[in-house]
C-alpha cells in the first residue's frame, strides 16, 4: 500500500463556467485572488479570451429557444427550487464572500439575505408578466400587449457584492425568459460559480446560465458580441460610462450604474445618538465598500461638535478583525493596492485641512492581511480630495455648514447622485429634502435606504448610466420588450376590402 502524503493548501483553480459545466481557460492568461485577512494568495482565476467568451454567449444563444418557451408555471417551480438551495445554502456562499471580499461573515450573510430577496420577488412571474387586455377595441377587434424576452443579457459585476449584485441581474433576467452571460469581479469570483452549480442542482437547463470570468478583454467582448442583446453594469463611475456608451454604440440596452458618495445630512434637531449610532454603521459596516455606504456627514448647526463627539465616542468599540471571527464587525479591504489607496486619503485630508479625529492607520490590526481601522475626518472642504473622491473604505468625512439650503446645495451639486439621508425630527423638512434632492434613493433617518426588492435600485446622475434603474419592476421592463396585438377572429358579415388608413370608430 502507497502513503498518501498530504500536498501542501494549494492555490485554487478558478474556470469558466459554459454550457451547464466548468470550462479550463485556455488564454493563459489568469487573476490571483487573495484572502484579504491574511493576504494569501488562494486562488488564481481564469481570464476570457474573445472566443471563450463567444463559446459562453453561443451557449446562451442556443439555450434561449427552449428556455423561452418553457411555460411559466414551470420556470416558476423552477424558481422556488432556486430559492430554496440558495436559502439552504446561505452559509456555504457567505463564507465563499468572506474568503475573498473579506466583509465579516454576519454582513455576507446580509448580503445573501437581501439577494434572496430578489430571487423571491422573481417567483411571482406570472403577474409581473402579465400584459393588458382591451376587448372590443374597435367592432370585433380585441387588443392586448405581452411583454418578450430579449435573448441573451450580459452581466458585469463588481467585486463589494460577488453574490447579490449577480442576483439582482441573472434572477430578473432568467424569470424573464433570457439566458445569461455574468463576468463577475475577477478579485472575488468563486460565488458566481457555486451559483451556477445550485442553479444546475435546481434543474435550470445548461447554457442558460454561463459565468466568464476575466478583465478588460472580456468585457469588451460582451459589449461588442452581436448577440448579446442587454447589458447590465455595476461598478465605479469612469467604467459604467465606458460600458453604457461602448454597449449602446453596439446596439444593445445598457443599464450601467456607478460610483457614490452618499450624503447623510444631519439637522440641528436630529437625535444625535441616533445619527450617530447610524453614521457609524452605515460609513464602517463591510469596511465602506458599499455603494450605498454613507461617506460623508453633512453637519448643520449646531449638530456638529455633538455628533462628531458622538461618533468619535463610537469608534474603539469597533472589533476589526477577520471576518470569519464571529465577534468581528469591519473586516479587512479587499486586496492591498486598495487598502494602500484608502490609506492615503488620511494623509491627504490632513494636508489639505482636514482635521484628522481617527486615523485608521494607528488602529488597524496586526499581520498581513489588508488592514486598515476606521478614520474620521472632521472639517472636510468640497474642494479637498477626501470630498471629492469616492474613497470606498472606512473613511468618513464630516463637512459643517450653517444651514439645511448649504446641505441641499452641497448634496446637489455633488455629481454623484446614488443614496442620501436626512436625519431630523421634522417631518415637514424630512419632506422638503425629499422634494428637493438630487439622488436616486432617499432615507428620512435611515442611512442605507437600499429599496426592497419590488421597489428598483438606482442613482442619478454620475451614479447610473442609461433609463432603468435595477432589480424590482424596472427590472422586468429592462429585461423584456413589449408587443402589442390587434386581433380579429374572420366573421364574413365584416369583412371587405378598405384601403383607408385603420380606424376605430
Ligand atoms: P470596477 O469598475 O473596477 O469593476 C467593475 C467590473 O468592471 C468588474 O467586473 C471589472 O472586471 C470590470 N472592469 C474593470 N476595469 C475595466 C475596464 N477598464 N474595462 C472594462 N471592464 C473593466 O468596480 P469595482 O472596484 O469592482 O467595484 C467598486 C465600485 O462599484 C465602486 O465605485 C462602487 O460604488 C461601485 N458600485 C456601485 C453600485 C451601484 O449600485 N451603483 C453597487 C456596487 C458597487
Amino acid at each position: 500500500m502507497t502513503e498518501t502524503i498530504e500536498a501542501p493548501a494549494a492555490v485554487k483553480p478558478i474556470h469558466h463556467w459554459i454550457g451547464g459545466r466548468t470550462y479550463s481557460g485556455q488564454s493563459g492568461r489568469s487573476g490571483p485572488v487573495f484572502n484579504p485577512a491574511t493576504g494569501q494568495r488562494t486562488g488564481e482565476v481564469d481570464f476570457a479570451t474573445v472566443e471563450e467568451v463567444d463559446r459562453a454567449v453561443q451557449a446562451a444563444k442556443h439555450a434561449f429557444p427552449a428556455w423561452r418557451a418553457l411555460s411559466l408555471s414551470r420556470r416558476t417551480e423552477l424558481f422556488f427550487t432556486i430559492r430554496r438551495l440558495v436559502d439552504e445554502n446561505r452559509t456555504e456562499i457567505a463564507k465563499l464572500l468572506t474568503a475573498e471580499h473579506g466583509k465579516v461573515l454576519s454582513d455576507a450573510l446580509g448580503e445573501v439575505a437581501r439577494g434572496l430577496e430578489v430571487i423571491e420577488f422573481c417567483c411571482g412571474m406570472p403577474e409581473l408578466l402579465k400584459g393588458g387586455f382591451s376587448e372590443q377595441a374597435s367592432t370585433g377587434i380585441d387588443v392586448y400587449s405581452i411583454r418578450q424576452p430579449l435573448g441573451v443579457a450580459a452581466g458585469i459585476t463588481p467585486f463589494n457584492f460577488p453574490a447579490m449584485v449577480p442576483m439582482w441581474m441573472w434572477a430578473p433576467a432568467l424569470a424573464c425568459g433570457n439566458t445569461f452571460v455574468l463576468k463577475p469581479s475577477e478579485k472575488d469570483p468563486s460565488a458566481s460559480i457555486f451559483t451556477a452549480e445550485l442553479l444546475k442542482e435546481a434543474g435550470v437547463p445548461e447554457g442558460v446560465f454561463n459565468v466568464v470570468h476575466g478583465d478588460k478583454v472580456a468585457v469588451d467582448a460582451i459589449l461588442e458580441h452581436p448577440d448579446v442583446a442587454a447589458v447590465s453594469f455595476v461598478g465605479s463611475t469612469p467604467i459604467a460610462r465606458y460600458v453604457y456608451e461602448t454597449g449602446t454604440r453596439h446596439g444593445k440596452r445598457v443599464q450601467a450604474l456607478g460610483g457614490a458618495k452618499n450624503h447623510m445630512v444631519v439637522l440641528p434637531d436630529a437625535d444625535i445618538e441616533m445619527a450617530a449610532d447610524a453614521a457609524v454603521s452605515a460609513a464602517y459596516g463591510s469596511a465602506g465598500e458599499r455603494c450605498m455606504a454613507i461617506s460623508q456627514v453633512v453637519a448643520v448647526g449646531h449638530a456638529a461638535d455633538e455628533l462628531v463627539d458622538a461618533i468619535k465616542q463610537r469608534l474603539p468599540k469597533i472589533k476589526v478583525g477577520d471576518g470569519m471571527d464571529p465577534s468581528s464587525e469591519m473586516g479587512p479591504l479587499v486586496t492591498r493596492e486598495h487598502r494602500d489607496k484608502v490609506a492615503s486619503y488620511i494623509e491627504r485630508g490632513r494636508e489639505q485641512g482636514a482635521t484628522v479625529v481617527a486615523d485608521g492607520r494607528e488602529s488597524a490590526p496586526e499581520g498581513d492581511g489588508f488592514w486598515l481601522g476606521v478614520s474620521l475626518l472632521d472639517n472636510v472642504a468640497p474642494d479637498t480630495d477626501a470630498y471629492k473622491d469616492e474613497i470606498f473604505g472606512p473613511v468618513l468625512g464630516v463637512t459643517r455648514v450653517e444651514t439645511y439650503d448649504e446641505a441641499v446645495t452641497l448634496v446637489n451639486e455633488n455629481p454623484y447622485g446614488n443614496g442620501t439621508a436626512i436625519f431630523t425630527r421634522d417631518g415637514g423638512v424630512a419632506r422638503q429634502f425629499q422634494f428637493d434632492v438630487q439622488a436616486g434613493m432617499v432615507g428620512i433617518n435611515v442611512p442605507i435606504p437600499v429599496p426592497v426588492a419590488y421597489y428598483s435600485f438606482g442613482g442619478w446622475k454620475n451614479s447610473l448610466f442609461g433609463d432603468t434603474h435595477i432589480y424590482g419592476p424596472e427590472g422586468i421592463n429592462f429585461y423584456t420588450r413589449g408587443k402589442v396585438v390587434t386581433s380579429r377572429w374572420p366573421d364574413p358579415a365584416t369583412s371587405k376590402v378598405d384601403l383607408g388608413f385603420p380606424q376605430t370608430r
